[in-house]
């Protein structure tokens, strides 16, 4: 058979590529051999494991890997419909009881990912004559929520109090509804959304109060609750966002608050209306993870005493672990700035040789000239890894010249 010739459309992909390529920050995927722990197998080598966000080493929980094949023996693999249709099972319905008790809301929806409750509850809620007042570095699910609603968005610098009130001011007189919104822990900073000056504005405005907590569920407040807990703002906060797939090990994300709030989602939110719902072993891992949260609190104390000692330990180092140039870490994410893309992701690739799994994020991810390798220890990492880790860390920063001798 005879193909008729003609010029790649998709060319300038490769071109671009290339540029990536040209500016050494062109990367491919590390593959998990095994399974995702402190310490793990990529690409056949064997490394200690600085990258993931599984804080309590929910992943290989025995009591979430049984429920897991529980459920899947009891009700099969999969949910077979979208939530409205055909696909809300029991087991949904009980895991979202039971993350609205743990938070002491009314009510609770569960979506697909994190990123799916975001962008699909921002979107949803807000419309073309709204405004969303919105921090600089909220994730980029916010941002395409916000995109999606069509409503005006006004940033603010980086948890500048004054300039948020600047911008709720600047449409108070607007007929338009207001959303005022923050991560809780920021994900590539790690430093914590100041809540309740935030609270304390959009109760001033009479703004809608809503919080991202993917990096802050099961890691702040009480066994986890989150930064509403952590700042104790309970009540003050009309949406709060929560992952599944972090902390808690699995795979989701899900919005608490008020039973109309959820109601209306059910109604609007397009990924709950036009995308299939979660495997039923899904919904059991998350329900055995909340469990464990109540049941195992040694998790997030182990959490934090080694992130402790870690920023410790990298700061006698030398390193810039932030708030030189960067917002200063208060969380399990420390960052450890470099600046310049390229050696950014030499030093990832060098440790990893050396046996260390720790990320080069570069521009867009962050800014340009805030590259950085991202470490999250886990309530996993043993004290020797750690150390081991930190040992490796400053014999590759000393040769390629990040940190002095
Ligand atoms: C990871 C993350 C999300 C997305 O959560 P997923 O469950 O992975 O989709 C949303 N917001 C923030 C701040 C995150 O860090």
């Amino acid at each position: 058979m005879k193909t008729t010739s003609r010029a790649n459309p998709l060319s300038y992909l490769s071109e671009q590529l290339d540029d990536l390529k040209a500016k050494g920050t062109h990367f491919r995927l590390r593959v998990l051999d095994d399974e995702q722990a402190a310490v793990c197998t990529f690409d056949g080598k064997k490394v200690i494991n600085l990258a993931s966000n599984n804080y309590l080493g929910l992943t290989t929980h025995p009591k979430l890997r049984e429920a897991a094949l529980e459920a899947t023996r009891r009700y099969g693999v999969g949910s077979g419909a979208v939530r409205t249709i055909a696909g809300t099972m029991k087991i949904h319905m009980e895991l979202e009881e039971k993350i609205a008790r743990f938070k002491n809301v009314e009510a609770c929806v569960v979506f697909q990912s994190g990123f799916a409750a975001n962008a699909g509850t921002v979107s949803a809620i807000l419309g073309k004559d709204d405004f969303i007042v919105s921090d600089q570095l909220n994730h980029a699910s916010i941002i395409d929520g916000a995109r999606l609603s069509r409503a005006k968005v006004l940033v603010f610098r980086h948890k500048d109090i004054a300039h948020a009130e600047e911008q709720l001011a600047s449409v108070r007189d607007a007929p338009g509804k207001k959303l005022l919104i923050t991560d809780g822990v920021f994900s590539m900073d790690g430093d914590i959304g100041p809540l309740p000056a935030l609270c304390g504005l959009a109760e001033k405005y009479g703004a809608i109060m809503m919080v991202d907590d993917a990096h802050a569920s099961g890691v702040l407040g009480r066994n986890g609750r989150g930064t509403v807990d952590h700042f104790n703002v309970h009540g003050r906060v009309d949406v709060q966002v929560g992952t599944l797939s972090k902390a808690i090990g699995a795979l989701g994300g899900y919005v608490c608050g008020t039973r109309d709030l959820i109601d209306f989602l059910y109604h609007r939110a397009r990924p709950f209306l036009f995308s299939t719902s979660h495997p039923p072993s899904v919904a059991a891992t998350c329900i055995a993870a909340f469990d464990v949260l109540q049941d195992e609190p040694e998790r997030i104390e182990k959490l934090w005493e080694n992130t402790r000692f870690w920023k410790k330990e990298l700061a006698l180092l030398g390193f810039d672990i932030g708030g030189r140039s960067t917002p200063s870490s208060e969380t399990p994410i420390t960052p450890i700035i470099i600046g310049d893309g390229k050696l950014t992701m030499d030093f990832s690739r060098e440790l990893f040789k050396e046996g260390i799994l720790a990320t080069g994020i570069t521009f867009p991810t962050v800014p340009e000239g805030k590259a950085r390798i991202r470490t999250i220890v886990t309530a996993t990492h043993t004290t020797e890894e750690l150390q081991q880790a930190l040992e490796v860390l400053a014999r590759v920063g000393k040769r390629i010249g990040i940190i002095g001798n």
